[in-house]
């Protein structure tokens, strides 16, 4: 099995090794061509105003916008995530997502003072916490009905969802390619 990771800016590279580690192969996405015969998609972190500038400069945009449309299995982390978002907030005023992931984010949406942080996301569905990497990161700041919630930041008595799943969409705020804990890679080859 073949799973694209969109490799025109970010951390591609990490993403590949989680890849490798689950026992599938790795294709860098750069332009159309590269989509055939790939089972599923990563869209990795990096910087999204530059990542969706890049997109419609390589004639991405229609294909990734069709691949979503027909619901394929795809993992979008950090960047990716706001890429996936049906709406974002305090984007560029030019920054269009993909869409197709019923969340409205909020770029940096943490602040200066969490800037960069790691905290535990309980994601009890999965089993143990993951060691959430956070890097400038989008916030969800709300969640359409059909969108699940599997993995949140937990403070006192308040949950803060941090990766959710809608259909073959699975976005997350955090990196779990940083942190070496694969189980988000499996699900999404769990899903062709
Ligand atoms: N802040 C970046 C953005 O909005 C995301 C950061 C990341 O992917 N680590 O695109």
């Amino acid at each position: 099995m073949i799973v694209g990771v969109l490799a025109l800016q970010g951390d591609v590279a990490e993403h590949e090794r989680a890849l490798e580690r689950v026992g599938v192969s790795a294709r860098r996405i750069r332009v159309p061509a590269d989509l055939e015969g790939i089972s599923a998609l990563v869209l990795p972190g990096g910087e999204s105003t530059t990542i969706l500038m890049m997109i419609d400069s390589s004639d991405l945009r229609a294909p990734l916008t069709a691949w979503i449309a027909e619901g394929r299995p795809t993992l979008g982390t950090c960047a990716g995530l706001v890429l996936l978002a049906d709406r974002v907030i305090d984007g560029r005023s030019d920054q269009v997502s993909l869409g197709g992931l019923g969340v409205t984010v909020q770029r940096n949406g943490f602040g200066r003072q969490r800037f960069s942080f790691e905290a535990p996301v309980s994601a009890p569905t999965l089993g143990a916490d993951f060691d959430g990497v956070f890097i400038r990161a989008p916030r969800i700041i709300d969640v359409d009905a059909g969108t699940e919630v599997l993995g949140s930041l937990l403070e006192g008595d308040s949950a803060e969802p941090v990766l959710v799943q809608r259909g073959a969409l699975l976005g997350c705020a955090f990196h779990p390619e940083l942190s070496r804990d694969d189980r988000l890679h499996q699900r999404l080859v769990g899903l062709v």
